[in-house]
């Protein structure tokens, strides 16, 4: 006994350890009415589930699953890559294949290593382990380089002298053909010559760049003789000052799974028209030399090449999507950084107090579809809600307190409760709550004018302290304000843990002892967006829409001792006010700071039930 409550209770001489039972007016919330997301139950399939079950049945990679997850570091991760994570991720586990983790690094200026630590620890924190070691695309520059020889060798890419915005000019648009580059016929010696020039930064930024040589008039544009290569004098955060050219995603991304071995190359929809390319890279060079550059080489593996199949990104209203977005809110002080907790990046998922479980459901439930679809953001509440339900201690946290002296308890007489951690789960076992003369209460628990059908405290009336006894408010204590200070009221001692005789008391509210209870900071999160889309272009700043009280602090709330105790981080319910964690970043001062994580109050409705 007694260790809970690390003096807090010096002076008390008299103790008591009852235990309480949970009455059934006295229990937690209902669990949400969901689809089971119990383990063991086969996820249900999809369109990339079943085309790797066809590769499987008919040997193309010879039994072979390997995946990627390819991040650009150039921001944090949001909700929507760990969709892209949990797909890359599972679908090598449920296959027994493989799934490597990839920077795709190849635009230096906008990336950093800041953003590689970040995206490796949210993967983790994910649940997610990737194959060996973290690759980059970095890592394959010199190799690319030898690619692209070739293509040049074989008469299938040039150096082109056209600036940046005359490619453009030249590029032509969806309804006229482009026209070829001046350069466009470079003999072949020419070409080597200056792209090994090129290397060597001879040149400055845009001043030539390496293109392959495919069709000006080609219907899907990016066939109009894409850049392979440009020229860019910036330190990389890998390879530092070795490179001042740098290849361009489109060509490094195919040949980077290639080089990997991987199988399946899963990426968003709005590659789908890269795909020609991503193809065209990769047939045109030898395919003994790929094969001889990639980790299948010195295996018994028949070489296949990689095949890319695109998905629907994640949307979900009431946020913004996409790095750049996220990044304009970091950068312009919308937010206070990347891992603020209203932000739905991974980091600030997770400083809200949201599980890696909650995300991991969430992902499953979403599904993957081909084509684009905004998903309610209440479905995700809903999955935060249902993992805090199951796992959650509960504790009791006054957030707006309101002093109520217990005349008939003695201030010498100090009481340990007991009380479960989980009205539904005894494995969660149980929790010290000290009781005390002075308690207390939340403000909006009691009125002196209580509306028709207040079911809480009022002068005169009766309520239930949760776990403890029924007491009466026999007294209203006013300031000089004229405005409620404290109330006196008395306990009925035969209520502890049993209804009280000949009268109904049906309201149950939360109290805190005042001689124990810990000072706290509460942080409320709400959205972030009150419009349902952000990035709607009808809206003139997308500023416009946020959401005023997307945090309001309160500080002097109170919180039972017991928050001390716990070992984890985990989130807790504090009973009746929601779902709330310790923040990660400590204290100014003495009082805990928590996170609310969600609300109780689940409006969200799968599908035919609502
Ligand atoms: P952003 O627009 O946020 O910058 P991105 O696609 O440019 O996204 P990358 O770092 O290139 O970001 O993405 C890594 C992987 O995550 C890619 O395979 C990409 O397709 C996938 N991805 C990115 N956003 C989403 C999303 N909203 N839903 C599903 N997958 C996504
Ligand atoms: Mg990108």
């Amino acid at each position: 006994m007694g260790k809970a409550r690390s003096g807090y209770n010096k002076g008390f001489d008299q103790r008591e350890e009852v235990q309480v039972p949970m009455a059934p007016s006295d229990s937690g919330n209902k669990p949400p009415n969901s689809q089971a997301q119990s383990k063991g139950t086969k996820p249900p399939s999809n369109f990339i589930r079943h085309l790797i079950e066809q590769d499987l049945a008919s040997g193309k990679y010879e039994g072979r699953v390997h995946t990627r997850f390819p991040p650009e570091p150039n921001g944090y991760l949001h909700i929507g890559h760990a969709k892209s994570i949990c797909l890359n991720f599972s679908l090598a586990e449920e296959y027994g294949g493989h799934c490597n983790l990839r920077f795709d690094d190849t635009n230096p200026a906008k990336e950093s290593q800041e953003y590689v630590d970040a995206i490796k620890e949210n993967i983790l924190w994910l649940g997610f382990q990737w194959q060996g070691e973290v690759r980059y695309a970095s890592n394959y520059f010199d190799q690319l380089y030898d690619f692209a020889v070739q293509l040049i060798n074989s008469g299938k890419a040039y150096v082109c002298s056209l600036s940046p915005h005359q490619a453009r000019e030249f590029r032509g648009t969806l309804t006229e053909p482009g026209r070829n580059s001046p350069d466009r016929d470079r003999p072949i010696g020419e070409n080597l010559d200056m792209f090994e020039r090129m290397r060597q930064g001879e040149f400055t930024d845009g001043e030539y760049s390496l293109r392959a040589k495919i069709d000006m008039a080609a219907p899907n544009i990016n066939m109009r003789d894409p850049v392979l290569y440009r020229i860019r004098h910036v330190n990389h955060h890998q390879t530092g000052d070795r490179w001042c050219i740098y290849p361009t995603y489109d060509y490094t991304h195919c040949l980077s799974d290639a080089i990997e071995g991987i199988t399946h190359s899963l990426c968003t929809l709005e590659f789908e028209d890269h795909r020609p390319l991503y193809n065209w890279i990769l047939q045109n060079l030898d395919l003994d030399s790929i094969r001889r550059a990639s980790d299948l080489a010195d295996t018994e593996f028949r070489y296949v090449l990689p095949e890319q199949t695109e998905f629907a990104k994640l949307r979900i209203n009431y946020t913004m999507g996409g790095k750049r977005n996220l990044k304009d809110m970091v950068e312009t002080g919308v937010v206070t950084g990347w891992d603020d907790p209203r932000m739905n990046t991974l980091a600030g998922l997770r400083r809200r107090g949201v599980t890696p479980a909650a995300i991991r459901n969430f992902c499953e439930m979403v599904g993957v579809a081909r084509s684009e679809s905004v998903v309610d953001m209440s479905m995700l509440e809903h999955c935060i809600r249902e993992d805090l339900d199951n796992n959650a201690p509960r504790v009791m946290c006054v957030l707006a307190p309101l002093k109520v002296t217990l005349s008939n308890v003695e201030a010498a007489q100090e009481m340990v409760l007991t009380m479960p951690n989980h009205p539904k789960i005894e494995a969660m076992g149980y929790r010290e709550v000290p009781f005390s003369r002075e308690i207390y209460i939340d403000r909006s628990d009691f009125e002196v004018e209580p509306p028709p059908g207040f079911k809480r405290l009022m002068p005169g009336g009766e309520v239930r302290l949760r776990g403890a006894y029924v007491i009466r408010c026999d007294e209203v204590i006013y300031n000089a304000d004229g405005e409620v200070s404290e109330l006196i009221c008395s306990i009925d001692p035969d209520t502890l843990g049993r209804n009280p005789e000949g009268r109904k008391v049906k309201g149950v509210i939360h109290w805190v002892s005042a001689s124990a209870g810990l000072p706290a900071r509460v942080r409320l999160y709400d959205r972030l967006f009150l419009v349902e889309n952000p990035e709607d272009k009808s809206l003139e700043d997308y500023r416009d829409g946020l959401n005023p009280d997307s945090l309001v602090e309160l500080t002097g709330c109170v919180v039972e001792p017991s928050v001390r105790a716990t070992e984890t981080r985990a989130g807790f319910q504090f009973e009746r006010e929601g779902y709330f964690c310790i923040d990660s970043l400590d204290s100014d001062d003495d009082s805990l700071v928590f996170n609310r994580t969600i609300t109780l109050r689940d409006s969200w409705k799968p599908a035919g039930q609502g």
